[in-house]
């Protein structure tokens, strides 16, 4: 993880923030002692899931990982294994 591309690009808070609104909003709303309806669990949800998908990008060729990863699963492997873009196969160092 820490030699990922996306971890080099620095744009890991983005899929931190991406997966905790992701599982909170699916989360959260089963417990009925948290006030959070299911609306408002799921418009989180898709928040979350959409911010990842826009705000997680190459910073060369602007390829939107995430985006290519839903089309195309054998994405997310290179994604969290390798250091380059699976796209443009630029290699970032590290930080
Ligand atoms: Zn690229």
């Amino acid at each position: 993880m820490q030699n990922s591309v996306i971890s080099r690009t620095g744009q890991l808070w983005k899929l931190a923030v991406a997966v905790i609104l992701l599982l909170v909003g699916s989360i959260v709303p089963a417990f009925e002692s948290s006030g959070m309806s299911w609306t408002v669990g799921t418009i989180l949800a898709v928040v979350g899931y959409a911010f990842g998908v826009y705000a997680i990008r190459c910073p060369d060729c602007g390829n939107r990982w995430f985006w290519s990863a839903a089309l195309d699963a054998s994405w997310y492997g290179p994604l969290f294994r390798k250091p380059a873009c699976p796209a443009c196969k630029r290699e970032f160092g590290g930080r």
